[in-house]
This record gives structure tokens, C-alpha cells and sequence, in this order.
């Protein structure tokens, strides 16, 4: 598809969107439904407009609950998926230490900065942190006897890596923990368990009770909903000590006035993930496979996402090239990707999630993650493939006329 402007330039082709991981664009049933709830009011209010307001919302929490397999009870709305995870792995840490004295927080290098920054913070209040290793493909050690200890105040694992897409072994985690609940000898099972499954839900299916964990928390704008809207999934008897105070709104572990506009968007963006989700994940599949292809016929080139993975995701290395000129290139070209490492600072450093894999620092800044999704046309893949090679040949040359940046 082309675009042609009224001044008689020549036409451009349209930009590609391909940072599907950073965030996806607004599903219109999310549209359409905040434009219905766009003038509800305070749904803590006792008076008409308040019940109206609460309605919407309430159906809301009824219909993530039925979509992700847990009470609606159990479905509490937050500002974000940073937030629920800020509130489960501190809530549940403040909890167990208070309850039972347990000051251990159990988690693996390749966390979103989300979990990573609330288990530093943790530390800082007095926790332990014991690192969960990795492996080269950034996948948790399941034979752990990390968790087997009394003192472990709550553990996470995210469910898959916003970088590299890569599925963590959730199941395995919580076969293990099930087995061992049922031998009711050892503490594994129960120790509390919080999953960060922001890039999963809506792209894989989640049953919230089947996991057996305490805590999960989603982000609406990763599966076509609002932004700044996310979802902390807390079962009935999760002893969590909220770190946010006030009002004591959603059951008392998200104060602030609920949005039901958002939590609208959120219902509605998620049945319609999940009424699409085989054939997306076979379609969205096939087009990163297409530019799979392309990039594994570069020189040199690394690729971390390994199966079983997200169906969008592509994170690839090419040494010699600096991350931030890959994704300049293609920006100039009208692509929009991504390094894929969680930066605000618009310094390219190399991946804290490439390193903990054990990828070299040199290796890691040559990083280019490019994430497709329900909007992708077969047109995108073909150009996004076709522009590769030029692009890395490019960004290696560059790399090679400024020196190694790595070592300054
Ligand atoms: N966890 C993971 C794995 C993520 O990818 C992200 C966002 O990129 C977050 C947490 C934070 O979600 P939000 O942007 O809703 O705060």
C-alpha cells in the first residue's frame, strides 16, 4: 500500500510497524468500547451515576476473569503492568516477613526492569536476593532448590521475555510446585509465587487457577488495549501486603479511583485477542519466519529467540554493528523496531537479558529485536526481510569507521 500526498512528491511507501513488543496499536473493539464508557463517572459512588460506572467495570473484572480462568474477585485493575508487578512481588515479600519472618526474594537476571528494580528495592529493605539461573537461551533452572527453603518470601518468573520472546518452563515451575503440595511435605509448593506474563496474555492462553501461583500481572497495551491499564491477578488467600496505601479500592491492593473507560478497553481488547489467537499465532508465525530467514542469511549473525517462543518475535545479533544504527537504518527506510532492551535513557548499552544469557558485551550492543503482530501484512515481512542485509551491511560499516564504542 502506498500513500500520495497532494504536492506532487512521489508517493512513500507506508511505514511498517515492527516493535509489537513495546506496545500494539489499539484494538477497535477496545475503541468502541471507551468510547461507550467515556462518560462514566465515580464507581464508588452510592447514587445512580456510580452504579452505572461500577457496572461497566464490573463486567469487566467478569469477563478478564472468565478469559484468564479465575474468580472475578481475584482480578484486580492497576495503572499498569509495572504497577501489579511492583504491588505482587513487594506485597507478597512485606507479607511473608511480617506473617513468617521469611526474608528471601527468589528471581533470575533476565527479568523486565518492573521485577528487577522491585527486587533491588527489596534488598534495599533489608530482603536477600538469590539469583535463579538462566540458560543460554535465558530459560529457568527447574531442578532449583532455591525455592525448597522456608525463608523464601515470595519468588518470580516472568512467562516470556519481552526481548527475546523466549517461554519460560511456567509449566514445569508449577507441575513441580503441585507435586510437591501434594506430598504436603516440603515448602516449594506454597512458597509465593508471582509470574510477570505481560508479553504472554493475549498471545498465549493463560489459566490463572491451573498455574497454582498467587500472583500474575498483565498489561493491556501489549494485547491491543490502553495504555497505562493493567491487570494484577491475586488469588482469594494471597497474603499480600500492599505497597501502595489509601482508599483501599481493589480489595484494598490498588488504592485510587477505578477507571471503568480503561477497564472497558481492557475486556474488550482481550476477548478479542483471544476470539483471534490461533490464527494470529499461525499467521504471525509464518511472517517472522519469513524474516527469520532473511536474517539467518547474514554473516554472523546470533539469534536468541528459540522455540518455544512468541510467534512476533524476532531478537537477532549481527557483531560488528551497533544497535542503535540498526534501528536508525531502519527507521530511516520506514521501519520502526527495536533493540529490545528496556532503555529510557536512549543510551545503547548491551542487554541486561543478553548478558545474564552469558552473550558477550560486543555481541549484545549489535541487538535488534523485531516484533510483528495481528496488523503485520505479508507486504511488511517481504520488505522488513528485503531491507536486512543492506541495513546490517550498513550498520557494520558504520560500526567499523567509529571503532569499538564497547571499550570507551
Ligand atoms: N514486564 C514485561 C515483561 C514487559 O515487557 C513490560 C513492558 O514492556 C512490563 C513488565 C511493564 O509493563 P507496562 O508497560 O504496562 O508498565
Amino acid at each position: 500500500m502506498t500513500t500520495t500526498s497532494s504536492t506532487n512528491r512521489p508517493s512513500q511507501p507506508r511505514r511498517i510497524f515492527a516493535d509489537y513488543a513495546a506496545t500494539a496499536p489499539l484494538r477497535q473493539e477496545a475503541i468502541e468500547a471507551m468510547e461507550q464508557a467515556q462518560h462514566l463517572l465515580n464507581p464508588a459512588g452510592h447514587y445512580a451515576s456510580g452504579r452505572a460506572a461500577r457496572a461497566v467495570l464490573e463486567e469487566a473484572r467478569e469477563q478478564v476473569a472468565e478469559l484468564l480462568g479465575c474468580d472475578p474477585v481475584e482480578v484486580i485493575f492497576t495503572g499498569s503492568g509495572t504497577e501489579a508487578d511492583n504491588i505482587a512481588i513487594q506485597g507478597l515479600a512485606f507479607a511473608s516477613r511480617r506473617l513468617r519472618g521469611a526474608t528471601a526474594v527468589v528471581s533470575s537476571g533476565i527479568e523486565h526492569p518492573a521485577v528487577l528494580e522491585s527486587v533491588q528495592w527489596l534488598t534495599h529493605l533489608g530482603f536477600e536476593h538469590r539469583e535463579w539461573a538462566v540458560d543460554q537461551h535465558g530459560r529457568v533452572d527447574t531442578d532449583t532448590d532455591l525455592l525448597d527453603t522456608d525463608d523464601v518470601a515470595v519468588a518470580t518468573c516472568m512467562w516470556a521475555n519481552n526481548e527475546t520472546g523466549n517461554l519460560q518452563p511456567i509449566e514445569a515451575i508449577t507441575q513441580r510446585r503441585a507435586q510437591h503440595r501434594r506430598q504436603g511435605s516440603s515448602h516449594a509448593g506454597t512458597v509465593p509465587f508471582h509470574i510477570d506474563a505481560v508479553q504472554a496474555v493475549g498471545h498465549v492462553p493463560v489459566n490463572f487457577h491451573a498455574l497454582g501461583v498467587q500472583t500474575l500481572a498483565a498489561s493491556a497495551h501489549k494485547f491491543g488495549g490502553p495504555k497505562s491499564a493493567g491487570i494484577l491477578l491475586a488469588r482469594r488467600d494471597a497474603q499480600i501486603d500492599s505497597p501502595l496505601r489509601g482508599g483501599g479500592q481493589e480489595r484494598g491492593l490498588r488504592s485510587g479511583t477505578a477507571n471503568p473507560q480503561a477497564a472497558a478497553g481492557v475486556a474488550a481488547a482481550l476477548a478479542a485477542s483471544y476470539k483471534t489467537m490461533e490464527q494470529d499465532h499461525a499467521r504471525v508465525t509464518r511472517l517472522r519466519d519469513h524474516v527469520a530467514q532473511a536474517a539467518r542469511g547474514i554473516d554472523d549473525v546470533r539469534v536468541w529467540t528459540q522455540e518455544p517462543a512468541l510467534p512476533g518475535h524476532l531478537h537477532v545479533s549481527f557483531p560488528g554493528a551497533e544497535g542503535d544504527s540498526l534501528i536508525m537504518l531502519l527507521d530511516v527506510a520506514g521501519v520502526d523496531a527495536s533493540t529490545g532492551s528496556a532503555c529510557s535513557s536512549g543510551v545503547n548499552r548491551a542487554s541486561h537479558v543478553l548478558t545474564a544469557m552469558g552473550v558477550p558485551v560486543d555481541v549484545a550492543r549489535g541487538a535488534l529485536r523485531i516484533t510483528l503482530g495481528p496488523g503485520t501484512t505479508d507486504e511488511d515481512a517481504r520488505r522488513i526481510a528485503g531491507l536486512l542485509p543492506e541495513v546490517v551491511a550498513q550498520a557494520r560499516a558504520a560500526g567499523m569507521a567509529f571503532g569499538d564504542k564497547s571499550t570507551r
